[in-house]
């Protein structure tokens, strides 16, 4: 199934709702976000159904990546920000409401209240060397 019925991007690919597109080929579609949290804010996503990393394939997502970067520079030369961001949310938990992979593409200046926030804490202390090397051979051998 390349296309999920009640999927919101689906129906965007399919011409059933309304988008705003900026580009697209057989695979992706690039497309301004109708919430745009600054001026410029767009998203691309792949025409197929896929959540999102955990489950794109990877041939397909070597494609995206390629008119990611098209897309940031695009905006970059478009509207000059101080820089531009480019997210994607993989699961609820990382805030991911629509569940069809999309990036964020959105320009962003120095002092913007959005960005990734960090808490003003978390450079106190370093990570224990040995703590780092236990938690990335977790990563490494799952
Ligand atoms: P996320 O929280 O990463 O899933 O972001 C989903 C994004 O999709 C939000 O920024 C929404 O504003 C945007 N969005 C939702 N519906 C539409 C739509 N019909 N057209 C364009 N953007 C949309
Ligand atoms: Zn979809």
């Amino acid at each position: 199934m390349s296309q999920s019925n009640d999927c919101i991007f689906c129906k965007i690919v399919k011409g059933e709702i309304p988008s705003t597109k900026i580009f697209e080929d057989d695979d992706v579609l690039a497309f301004m976000d109708i919430f745009p949290v600054t001026e410029g804010h767009c998203l691309l996503i792949p025409k197929k159904h896929y959540v999102n990393l955990f489950d794109v394939d990877l041939d397909l997502l070597a494609k995206v990546s390629k008119k990611l970067a098209e897309l940031a520079r695009k905006v970059n030369r478009a509207f000059s920000p101080d820089g531009v961001l480019t997210a994607a949310a993989n699961g609820p938990g990382a805030g991911q409401e629509v569940p069809h992979l999309h990036f964020h593409v959105i320009p962003r200046n120095e002092g913007a209240e959005f960005g990734f926030h960090f808490p003003e804490s978390y450079r106190d202390s370093m990570a224990p060397r040995e703590e780092l090397e236990r938690i990335a051979k977790t990563i490494r051998e799952s």
